[in-house]
């Protein structure tokens, strides 16, 4: 099957119990690919008895799922991750034809890290471990941890399958079972991932629903879900953490970032630009949270900076997203598109900023509608600036000059968020006295753009709450620890 025809297949359908069906919601969304604005399919904008639906299927599958030996779990999770892996040239495909993510440069490159997510998880099904507590000989007392239930999982459309198998894989292999919403513009991919995924799990382990935030609050409040993980925009959540204040249930938030990258005047500068250019992650047209989206440059390497990180992005191709030649794909959405101009805007009608353009836009009549932005760098930048200070979430890095170290530091400290940061610098003692100082959960010296599912992803302030990756965020985002005492006098 084509990618055109699986979205086809999949047009208003949900996964519950096992398979594709029809929901009950007769409401729907128009899906559009960005790269030309044809109509691609709709969406289900599902409704309170579909959430019900699949809660109710979820929790009967959990009750066996649980009492599964640990290592009949994970093997069937790397499974997944395996069938997934023999499906991704499919899977990259659809993601590409609803995201308009460039298929070579992004949609495979985010498939590659799928397989290893899960079989990561599956393999550490037997470290789901408590502890002993020696505190009277006569008492054996120990910890057991224990499945939430039914985890309520929201995900949003740039790495649709990767945050996908970050919280799908952790959750079922600790015995939970999972009600997925996707995003509305990237709901095929993981409606096909969920289809394949329910020919290997046990029915009702693993359901999706689609919608946009209505469909999200249905699921976050529904009184069955006991936990909720969430990426998405902090203003999304912050009403994901309200709602589950209401009911007192834990959450994991993942949220945006506007991070920052500094470049001292030691560094390798050639490196260090392709990591910029990697990092602001202008493949994804900057589409990324952990985008390296403020950059501090040091004065006496500005210039030269900016001419080599444009000289490198005029070589990138813009393009049809599902051609090989394209590195860089289209922006979501529309309203994505505006907002995005509308910053770009604010630099043009302000005297003492200068806007440079790297690459060019596509000249294929066929694209002609299509959502494709230039990269854009802005220089003469203060941090106090709101193209500093906001997510922009497109292709648009914010450059700030500086020649005083601990001031770039201090700046690159004062923003709402805390996400991922980056210094490059020669000089191991001012690395570690940043890498110290930086706040966020995430940083980087002397590199930028690497993921492993075993690495501890969180953000500090604004940009979340506990963690992704690691054997850490598996037992204490989707485990509760039980304590038991045996008297044994
Ligand atoms: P979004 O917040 O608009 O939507 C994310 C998801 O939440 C979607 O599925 C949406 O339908 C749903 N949603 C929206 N409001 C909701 C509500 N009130 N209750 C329940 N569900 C709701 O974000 P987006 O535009 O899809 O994604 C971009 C944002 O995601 C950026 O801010 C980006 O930084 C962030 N993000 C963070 C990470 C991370 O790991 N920290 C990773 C990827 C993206």
């Amino acid at each position: 099957m084509t990618h055109k025809s699986i979205c086809a297949s999949l047009s208003r359908k949900i996964i519950i119990n096992g398979g594709a069906t029809n929901p009950s919601a007769a409401e729907t969304i128009l899906v559009y690919n960005p790269a030309n604005m044809d109509k691609i399919g709709q969406i289900a904008s599902c409704n309170a008895k579909d959430i019900n639906d699949c809660v109710d299927a979820a929790e009967l599958a959990q009750r066996e799922w649980k009492k599964r030996k640990a290592s009949e779990r994970g093997s069937l999770v790397t499974a997944c991750g395996q069938l997934l892996k023999s499906h991704a040239a499919e899977l990259a495909a659809i993601m590409s034809y609803e995201t308009g993510k460039a298929l070579r440069t992004e949609s495979m490159v985010e498939l590659g890290v799928i397989a290893d997510t899960f079989s990561y998880y599956g393999g550490l099904a037997l470290e789901l471990k408590g502890d002993t507590i020696p505190f009277d000989p006569n008492m054996l007392t120990y910890t057991i941890r224990e499945p939430y239930g039914v985890i309520g999982a929201i995900v949003p459309w740039n790495v649709p399958l990767m945050l996908m198998a970050m919280k799908v894989a952790p959750a079922l292999v600790a015995g939970n079972s999972v009600v997925l919403k996707a995003s509305p513009e990237a709901s095929f991919c993981i409606l096909r991932a969920a289809e394949l995924m329910n020919q290997i799990l046990p029915k009702g382990l693993l359901n999706v629903v689609t919608g946009g935030a209505e469909t999200g609050k249905l699921l976050v409040a529904h009184p069955k879900i006991r936990k909720i993980t969430f990426t998405g925009s902090v203003e999304s959540g912050r009403h994901v953490y309200k709602s589950a204040a209401e009911k007192l249930i834990p959450v994991t938030l993942e949220l945006g970032g506007k991070s920052p990258m500094i470049i001292c005047e030691d560094a390798d500068l050639d490196k260090a630009v392709m990591s910029v250019y990697e990092g602001m992650r202008f493949t994804r047209q900057g589409q990324s949270c952990s985008a390296a989206s403020r950059l501090f440059i040091h004065e006496s390497i500005h210039d030269e900076f900016v001419a080599k990180l444009l000289a490198i992005l005029d070589t990138k191709v813009i393009g049809d997203p599902m051609d090989d030649k394209t590195d860089i794909g289209t922006i979501i959405s529309k309203a994505q598109y505006d907002k995005v101009q509308q910053f770009i805007k604010v630099a043009e009608n302000d005297p003492s900023l200068t806007i440079h353009y790297g690459s060019k836009l596509p000249s294929d009549a066929r694209l002609k509608d299509g959502l494709f932005l230039r990269p854009v760098l802005i220089t003469g930048l203060k941090n106090s600036h709101e193209i500093c200070q906001k997510e922009i979430f497109g292709p648009v890095a914010a450059i700030i000059k500086w020649s005083d170290f601990d001031q770039a530091l201090k700046d690159a400290n004062d923003v709402e968020f805390g996400l991922a940061a980056g210094i490059w610098t020669r000089d191991l003692p001012r690395a570690l006295q940043a890498a110290q100082a930086l706040e966020a959960g995430f940083v980087q010296v002397n590199q930028y753009i690497v993921f492993r599912p075993s690495l501890q992803f969180g953000g500090f302030k604004n940009s979340g709450i506990g963690c992704e990756g690691s054997l850490k965020a598996m037992i204490e985002g989707y485990t509760k620890e039980k304590t038991v005492i045996v008297n044994m006098g």
